[in-house]
């Protein structure tokens, strides 16, 4: 018990420190950002490929930095009944641009009387954020993502988004999760980190089912409050 505490205890403080360098990182990047668009556009197309690097480099730190703050929990929570089929939709709106750009299309399905539950929306958006935007990622030839939230027989939330990328083998699901585990280029291997504590947090879980080379199932599960 008295170990729980102190850990717990620990954990808090490395999350406030966490969410106080991000976002003193923030701000220097800010300016940062404002004096290279300057630079580029006097320097003109001379240097584009410096420049395209520089953005790109610049998004990667900027979504590390967005995982931090989501993981150290700065933000005011607020427990709240959600529209968890609003959430999903807005989503998908947010998402919409990425997904033409990979040729993605969404097939969506949702229960008509869901209820709502108790839950803090923004993290939830979080969550169905990272786990469709690695589905996006991984149809790199374009295909169908299958959305779908209802109830369980045994009164759970369902939440379902089904890729069909590439697949992941079993001893890699194992890992998925693990800080700073990617196999992307440009991953961070924080987005499911993330989303699973999110999850643990609204006392839920989640599943990942995989068939390598036809796709992978992200199965969510959120009590009824
Ligand atoms: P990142 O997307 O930055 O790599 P994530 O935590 O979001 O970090 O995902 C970690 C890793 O899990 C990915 O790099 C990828 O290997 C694997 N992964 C996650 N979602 C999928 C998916 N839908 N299909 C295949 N692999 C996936
Ligand atoms: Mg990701």
């Amino acid at each position: 018990m008295q170990e729980q505490l102190r850990k717990s205890d620990t954990l808090s403080v490395v999350g406030e420190l966490a969410a106080g360098i991000a976002h003193e990182i923030r701000n220097p990047m800010t300016a940062l950002k404002g004096f290279i668009q300057l630079l580029e556009n006097s320097v003109g197309k001379d240097h584009e490929m410096y420049f395209n690097v520089i953005t790109s480099e610049f998004q990667r730190i900027e979504s590390i930095i967005t995982e931090f703050l989501v993981l150290a929990k700065p933000q005011a929570i607020q427990y709240q009944e959600t529209n968890l089929i609003r959430i999903m939709k807005d989503t998908v709106e947010l998402l919409s641009a990425q997904a033409v750009m990979h040729n993605v299309q969404y097939e969506e399905r949702y229960q008509e009387d869901l209820p709502t539950i108790v839950a803090e929306p923004n993290q939830l958006k979080q969550v169905f954020i990272n786990v469709i935007k690695n589905a996006i990622e991984v149809m790199s030839d374009g295909g169908v993502i299958s959305i779908s939230i209802g109830e369980t027989e045994d009164g759970l939330i369902h939440i379902e988004i089904k890729d069909q990328g590439g697949g992941i083998s079993k001893d890699k699901i194992k890992k998925l999760g693990e800080p700073f585990y990617t196999t992307k280029e440009r991953g961070t291997g924080l987005g499911l980190m993330v989303s699973f504590k999110i999850i643990k947090e609204h006392k839920g879980s989640v599943q990942v089912e995989s068939i390598v080379g036809e796709g992978t199932v992200f199965h969510i599960y959120l009590p009824k409050s």
